[in-house]
């Protein structure tokens, strides 16, 4: 099994989400998720506020099939636009249909959503609705749609991977957008699956929102995207207020720091709460890299639990993998 592969096997295991959620943040989530808590996710907004960076705020929220489980997570989101409107925090809300129910019925996390849209709206606060995989695509953009029609502090993300990104992109140019290369494994007939097809028309879609668009987030760790961006904006004259660079917690701390410092628009993807494990495990999925977290932390501390095990045994295994490719 690939290494991404295993990491979106771990992310999908209910009993290691549940056995994490007893354990607070372990095996170095703690450096890409902001808190459980909300006064802990407080805290972290306020040390990036002052660093000139933003906030988008992200109630984390996994296997959600029950009603009740969707009204918590819409309970714990308007809290945070609450805090973040007494506070007066810069930072506005990330959420994920499914969390409010878009898996158990279209009508009940539609109303979630407008009681948290409404909320935010009267508080003049930003909610983007973020895009999960293919079998949701559709739903999402139609929950945007009828939201519209009363609210217009509403937007989404364009995952550059599928082949009807561009289409979408002309569709919803009106909408502030996030743009980026997508983060789900999809299948052939409906996802470019190569780097390179992705990077093409994740940049093709990048320039055509900053041209057409309303304004565009453009959400990404690559440096090599960031530079044509910054290029591309000075020969076109695209003013700073058109659009904003936005990374997640944790990833690339100097460069989010520095592109805050030069003047351009940055905002911080931040993740926060107990159900923590399918995020970080997802992170893993995508830059293996990020497995020096784990380590370290695996090896420093106590952890008997399953998640421990789990992620142990595979860091031997590919340990020694790795030692015998080095033998032959
Ligand atoms: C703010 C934000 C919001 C997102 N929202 C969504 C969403 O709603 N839906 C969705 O499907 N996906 C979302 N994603 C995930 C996205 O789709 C990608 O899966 C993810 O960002 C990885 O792609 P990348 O563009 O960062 O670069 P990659 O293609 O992963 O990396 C390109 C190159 O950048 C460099 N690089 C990347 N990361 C690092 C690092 N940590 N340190 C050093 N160098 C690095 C490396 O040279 C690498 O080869 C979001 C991502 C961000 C940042």
């Amino acid at each position: 099994m690939a290494l991404k592969d295993f990491f979106i096997y771990l992310s999908e295991n209910r009993i290691l989400n549940s056995a994490a959620q007893r354990y607070g943040l372990r095996l170095g989530a703690q450096s890409v998720v902001a808190g459980v808590s909300i006064e802990e996710t407080v805290k972290s907004i306020k040390e990036l506020n002052k660093q000139n960076i933003s906030c988008t705020v992200d109630n984390l929220g996994e296997f959600v099939y029950e009603k009740s489980e969707a009204i918590e997570a819409k309970n714990k989101i308007l809290e945070v636009i609450q805090v973040i409107h007494d506070e007066n925090l810069d930072a506005h809300i990330s959420l994920k249909p499914s969390q409010l129910g878009l898996d158990i019925e279209y009508e009940f996390c539609k109303e979630n959503l407008k009681e948290i849209v409404a909320l935010a709206h009267q508080y003049n606060i930003f909610v983007n609705f973020d895009m999960e995989d293919y079998a949701r695509l559709h739903s999402s953009f139609e929950l945007l749609e009828e939201l519209n029609k009363e609210f217009d502090n509403i937007g989404t993300v364009i995952q550059a991977y599928f082949f009807e990104s561009e289409e979408l992109i002309e569709k919803y140019k009106d909408f502030r957008l996030r743009i980026v290369k997508g983060a789900y494994k999809e299948p052939e007939n409906v996802a470019y699956q190569t780097k390179s097809e992705i990077d093409k028309n994740y940049i093709k879609l990048i320039e055509y929102h900053l041209l057409n668009g309303k304004f565009t987030s453009i959400a990404t760790h690559d440096h090599r995207v960031i530079n044509h961006v910054k290029a591309f904006v000075k020969k076109h004259n695209i003013p700073n207020e058109k659009f904003e660079f936005q990374m997640l917690y944790g990833f690339r701390k100097e460069m989010q720091y520095d592109l805050a410092k030069e003047g351009f628009n940055f905002c911080t993807y931040l993740p926060f709460g107990k159900d923590w494990y399918g995020y970080f495990m997802r992170r893993l999925a995508e830059r293996p890299q990020n497995l020096s977290l784990v380590t370290k932390q695996v090896f420093n501390k106590k952890t008997n639990t399953a998640i421990g095990l789990a992620t142990t045994s595979f860091v031997i295994g590919r340990l020694s993998k790795k030692s015998k490719k080095v033998k032959q």
